[in-house]
């Protein structure tokens, strides 16, 4: 999750919704990409290099260096977008290799470690501190030979601190915000340990920041990893808090590459970010919002944007941290301004950014569906007729938006009423009087009128990719 104050910065788009906004520049931008490129990518301190480069040298590469690793467009200027990701606080460990190392990845040569809390943050309970420390050491040695003692006294192999600004290791905090923790690749003396920035408020929760979220991450650096690019990995360098931390199948490929497996029998995966031009994509539901159609898929959300160059890609709790992952369905009421989520046998109902009071609420008692209904596969509603259209399994039924009743006769077969879809349907938007119906990587845009399909595409074909 962002921080509020960003999130409010970012929803300056049309009627509140997080749309496709362009922040202006502010004062103090410039200063923000040259500590940022200065901190994370190694740009030399030598004043201020922007106002004085204006469009060449060194800035311009760092830029294009750092939207490369984001996946943002490159365009060597910092525009909205990179503001955008400049902005949210992250680790302080910098996204490109400090010096070039002789060879090799660093690694500790013993799979025994241990670690010592040196002092807690006065922002939690010891139990809680503790807790978070021992769970994130956990996340690591589930998927590894790597076992963690906490030691009391003497030198551990990861010392633990909270300390705040200058704390005699070169690489300063910054009060609150910003640069969250960083931690030391393995070796000795400092090599290992991690610090938190006690300027932060640490908490256990939702709130700003999470210690357990923030202090899986840093292990990762402890044990030698770097940060990833994808969004959806613990190693990626921007905080990000979803209610649930676990360690994605980048990172748990980029430990296992260091250490091997476990020894543990059932070796445990982890969720994979979908990759937005990968022709195997498939989607979990599709809606219109506002303009803009959205695509969802497990903890995520895409949608075609400009500021990326092949469609923006982040988690669904970004926007609403009260729906759940893995949706099933969704469709918008424009009248309404309302976009309803499906999953099971509830449904949400967001208006913009918010989530609407009173729900979830049951799909039975709100639309009329029998008791054999048990989720939704895909729905769409026709802003002309007021007619929802919604698609369980082989079947379809039609609900009135305005008499707020199941239309008599339904349900029907979809391969009758809508043939050359198949029949079943993952997900489906309207657009222009036009169905567009996905089924597995297959994407069909059908005519009500005619009845008829015209093309056949793949999935992602909204997006911005090369073989589509
Ligand atoms: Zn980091
Ligand atoms: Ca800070
Ligand atoms: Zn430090």
């Amino acid at each position: 999750m962002l921080s509020l104050p960003l999130l409010l910065l970012l929803c300056v788009g049309s009627r509140g919704f997080p749309a496709i906004s362009e922040p202006q520049e502010q004062d103090g931008d410039l200063d923000i990409v040259q500590k940022y490129l200065e901190n994370y990518y190694h740009l030399k301190n030598e004043g201020k290099q922007i106002e004085r480069q204006k469009g060449k040298g060194q800035v311009v590469e760092k830029l294009k260096e750092m939207q490369e690793f984001f996946g943002l467009k490159v365009t060597g200027k910092p525009d909205a977008a990179t503001l955008k990701v400049m902005k949210q606080p992250r680790c302080g460990v910098p996204d490109v290799a400090q010096f070039v190392l002789t060879d090799g990845n660093p690694r500790w040569e013993k799979t025994h470690l241990t670690y010592r809390i040196e002092n807690y943050t006065p922002d939690l309970p010891r139990a809680d501190v503790d807790e978070a420390i021992e769970k994130a050491f956990q996340l690591w040695s589930n998927v590894t030979p790597l076992t963690f003692t906490k030691v009391f006294a003497g030198e551990a192999d990861i010392m633990i601190s909270f300390v705040s600004g200058d704390h005699r290791d070169n690489s300063p905090f910054d009060g609150p915000g910003g640069n969250l923790a960083h931690a030391f690749q393995p070796g000795p003396r400092i090599g290992g340990d991690a610090h938190f920035d006690e300027d932060e408020t640490w908490t256990s929760n939702f709130r700003n920041y999470n210690l357990f979220r923030v202090a899986a991450h840093e292990f990762g650096h402890s044990l030698g990893l770097s940060h990833s690019t994808d969004i959806g990995a613990l190693m990626y360098p921007s905080y990000f808090f979803s209610g649930e931390v676990q360690l994605n199948q980048d990172d748990i490929s980029g430990i296992q590459t260091i250490y091997g497996p476990s020894a543990n029998p059932s070796q445990p995966s982890g969720p994979q970010t979908p990759r937005v031009c990968d022709s195997k994509l498939t989607f979990d539901a599709v809606t219109t919002l506002r303009g803009e159609v959205m695509f969802f898929k497990d903890r995520f959300y895409m949608r075609v944007n400009s500021l990326y160059p092949e469609a923006e890609l982040n988690f669904i709790s970004v926007f609403w941290p009260r729906l759940p992952n893995g949706l099933e369905a969704a469709y918008e009421v424009a009248e309404r301004d309302e976009v309803r989520f499906f999953k099971g046998n509830k449904y949400w109902a967001v208006q913009g950014q918010d989530v609407l009071p009173g729900y979830p609420k049951d799909i039975h008692r709100a639309f009329g569906f029998p008791a054999t209904v048990k989720s939704i596969n895909a729905a769409v509603s026709e802003e002309d007729t007021g007619k929802t259209y919604f698609f369980v399994a082989n079947k379809y039924w039609r609900y009135d938006e305005l008499k707020r009743s199941m239309d008599a006769g339904y349900p029907k077969m979809i391969a009758h009423d809508f043939p050359g879809i198949g029949n079943k349907v993952d997900a489906v938007f309207k657009k222009d009087g036009f169905f567009y119906f996905f089924h597995g990587t297959r994407q069909y845009k059908f005519d009500p009128k005619t009845k008829r399909v015209l093309t056949l595409r793949k999935a992602n074909s909204w997006f911005n990719c090369r073989e589509n």
